[in-house]
């Protein structure tokens, strides 16, 4: 398939010089945007097309168009990841361009193909380049986060898959996702909640999803956590992920397991970089259901001695503690070496700091 050239429109009043250099030295997360996105559109009778790339702005959708009312919508998050030669870099594009098709149809939207999604944000960064943050230390997480979003954008109130979609890549400097860097982060175990059930859509990267997790997170806070963990419908027994990431469970004896993906988890892309960067290490990773009991009797016999989640925007967290109704599960005291060491790894491939044997970089500047 050819490669579409994106029209280039650029933005006649780009953020000064001085403001981006100040919202760059401490950008926090998802809180400013760059001067342009990438823009295609789809027809049901023109297919994709009018590839551009225009200044970022606010969209001009019909009150009935039927994304507002029935949900019809799908996203990715991916990093770019500025090098110490000044070069711009993304990781594993080809894995959120597949899991972008996968929610795609699951949402009964249009397919995007990897050229269309990959030449999407190197054409965005080809004018936002200056919008991606340098490190100023080996400590210093900073990158652009990228945000491909879908939306269902047919005037109309039916309920049928949308005839007109629109696709756009919009981009957000971004520090570390949470401030305290690796400190562990107490998590809340929902019980009211659930994320996903068998045939819905847990293994599609939705809002819907995220908007039926909202509630959760609320009862998180009040408890004093930030993330929510979730048990899987049927059972109430089985964990499954995080509202946001996904999570693993390291052993005693160099074992390291992750629920299996069984079309309720979201299948990450660290998830699946941590299993092949715990096999470098020497650890065995496994992929099998873990339930809650074996959670909570792993920490207190010492048999698990880290448990971490995991995700693009936060790339590794420990997690100290998992708070319910009535009890509260902790691994013994711990530094976390097997998270913190994959985690190093991993950022040091991010930013050109290791040698990439894994073919994980796109150049995208
Ligand atoms: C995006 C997401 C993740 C993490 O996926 P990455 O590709 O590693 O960023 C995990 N769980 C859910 C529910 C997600 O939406």
């Amino acid at each position: 398939m050819p490669t579409a050239s994106f029209a280039q429109l650029p933005n006649a009043q780009p953020t000064a010089d001085i403001i981006r250099k100040d919202i760059l030295a401490n950008p926090g997360f998802g809180r400013y945007f760059s001067d342009h996105m990438a823009h295609i559109r789809w027809t049901l009778d023109a297919d994709w097309h009018g590839h551009e790339v225009r200044p970022y702005g606010p969209l001009t959708l019909d009150p009935a168009a039927a994304v507002l009312h029935y949900g019809q919508e799908i996203f990715e998050g991916i990093k770019a990841y500025r090098h110490a030669d000044g070069s711009v870099w993304t990781f594993r594009p080809e894995k959120n361009a597949e899991r972008f098709r996968r929610s795609a149809r699951r949402l009964a939207l249009p397919e995007l193909s990897d050229e269309d999604f990959i030449g999407s944000l190197k054409a965005l960064l080809a004018q936002d380049h200056e919008w991606v943050p340098t490190p100023s230390s080996e400590a210093d997480e900073c990158s652009l986060y990228l945000r491909p979003f879908m939306i269902a954008s047919e005037t109309f109130l039916g309920v049928r898959p949308s005839h007109e979609v629109d696709y756009y890549v919009i981009a957000s400097p971004a520090a570390a996702y949470f401030k305290g860097g690796v400190e562990p982060v107490s998590i809340w175990l929902s019980s009211n909640y659930k994320r996903a059930a068998a045939g819905g859509t847990g293994f599609a990267k939705c809002g819907g999803n995220y908007a039926a997790s909202l509630a959760a997170q609320k009862e998180a806070e009040a408890h004093g956590c930030g993330q929510v963990a979730f048990l899987d419908a049927a059972e109430n027994k089985w964990i499954e992920e995080l509202g946001g990431m996904n999570l693993f469970f390291v052993f005693k004896d160099g074992r390291i397991v992750t629920p299996k993906l069984t079309g309720t988890i979201l299948e990450g892309v660290t998830r699946d970089s941590v299993l092949t960067l715990a096999r470098d290490a020497g650890l065995q990773p496994e992929e099998r259901h873990i339930s809650i009991d074996e959670w909570r009797e792993g920490a207190a016999s010492g048999e698990i001695t880290e448990v971490f989640a995991c995700g693009t925007a936060a790339v590794i967290t420990p997690v100290g503690e998992l708070v319910g109704e009535d009890e509260r599960i902790r691994c013994q005291p711990s530094d976390n070496p097997v998270a913190k060491q994959i985690r190093r790894t991993l950022l040091d491939l991010q930013y050109g700091r290791a040698e990439d044997t894994h073919g994980w970089l796109t150049r995208l500047v």
